[in-house]
């Protein structure tokens, strides 16, 4: 197949780590004849030093005209004045809604090999394999008004908290459908005791659970889904929230991989092109000494694959590479060993 990918390295370890998986995509594509052009555009804080804006238009153009896009990582101490007019994180907002990508996936499996890694004691690790969806175009982030005026003589902050039924079902339907694949259940987390969207969510979400009875469905507090997460994270499967109470429990639940290094994300929407990135930072403090842990953006390379591309035995042998050079050992330097991030590439592509 013939496919334009669109790669957006970023700053800090984005451009070393987007680098691996351009090699592990083009022998992914030499295997199977595939023909992938990719076409590199700026993007977070080397937009800004070029052009004075995070992302510029022409950039967005080209990932909504590609199959899909594979981001590094933005930001740096460089631009991280909180007062600045223009940040980085600009180019990420603007990124996702231009592509309509709603729904944000990140798959959460503890290797065996790397439990010791985690945080947690073992026993509870046993066995974890949960996929979180955050929902991505709506809610507090996008909500109007938002801004700062003064009340009463009082210095006041607004943000709004707004979702359409619509904003809901599309996310909630696409946990179900993801949920089919796998162990058929979904967790369906809000504060609907004390939020009005919350429970216009709920209500969304328990007629498609009756909508899908092969599917067992559990409404959760996101309280009581931030405590479970912690004590019980392999009763889960697929759990699905909205974008802030999603931004924070992703977090939480990356954590039990043992490094922030190891895990991808996917954000997909309605048939366009998705943006497939790992979840970590720009680390500015390894950029540049070639140690970065590749493998989060190696997975999200096989995660375009399969979401995006329609390539689900390529994304399948990538995966299974990766899991095998862990359980042989090989390590980068945030899992204690010494590979550096060329290295442990190499040593995944023997296995692919
Ligand atoms: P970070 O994820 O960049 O780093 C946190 C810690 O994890 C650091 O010690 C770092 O060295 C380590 N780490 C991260 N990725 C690693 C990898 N692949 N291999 C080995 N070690 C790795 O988070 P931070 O330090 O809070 O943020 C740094 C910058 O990145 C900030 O400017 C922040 O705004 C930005 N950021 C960007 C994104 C994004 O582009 N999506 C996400 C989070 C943070």
């Amino acid at each position: 197949m013939e496919a334009k990918i669109v790669v957006l390295p970023g700053d800090g370890i984005g451009p070393e780590v987007t680098a691996e998986a351009l090699r592990i995509l083009e022998a992914v594509a030499k295997r199977g004849n595939h023909s992938f052009a990719y076409d590199t555009q700026l993007m977070g804080g080397c937009s800004i030093d070029r052009h004075g804006v995070a992302l510029t238009g022409e950039a967005l153009a080209a990932c909504q005209a590609s199959s899909a896009v594979l981001l590094g990582a933005v930001g740096g101490p460089k631009w991280d004045d909180p007062s600045a007019k223009v940040r980085p994180e600009q180019g990420l907002l603007a990124l996702r809604k231009g592509l309509g990508v709603f729904a944000n996936l990140r798959p959460v499996k503890v290797h065996p090999a790397l439990i010791d890694s985690s945080p947690l004691k073992p026993e509870r690790l046993a066995g974890v394999d949960i996929l979180v969806i955050r929902e991505l175009t709506g809610g507090l982030y996008f909500g109007q008004p938002k801004g700062r005026d003064v009340k009463d003589g009082h210095e006041r902050a607004v943000d709004t908290l707004e979702y359409h039924d619509f904003e809901v079902q599309r996310v909630v339907e696409l946990a179900f459908r993801l949920a089919n694949d796998r162990k058929r259940k979904v967790t369906s987390v809000d504060k609907a005791n004390v939020l009005e969207s919350s429970r216009l969510w709920r209500q969304i979400s328990t007629s498609i659970g009756k909508a899908n009875p092969g599917i067992a469905l559990d409404h959760m507090l996101v309280d009581t889904a931030s405590m479970r997460l912690i004590t019980s994270p392999g009763s889960f499967d697929v759990l699905v929230t909205e974008n802030m109470f999603g931004d924070i429990l992703t977090d939480e639940a990356s954590v039990l991989a043992g490094s922030m290094g190891m895990l991808p994300s996917a954000s997909i929407g309605n048939g366009g092109p998705g943006l497939y990135e790992p979840i970590h930072g720009s680390a500015p403090d390894i950029a540049g000494k070639g140690i970065a842990n590749p493998v989060g953006t190696i997975l999200s390379a096989a995660m375009l694959l399969r979401h995006s591309l329609g390539l689900p035995a390529e994304a399948a042998a990538i995966e299974a590479a990766v899991y095998r050079t862990i359980a042989d050992g090989c390590r980068t330097a945030d899992l204690g060993g010494s590979l550096g991030a060329s290295r442990m590439t190499d040593e995944i592509l023997k296995r692919l």
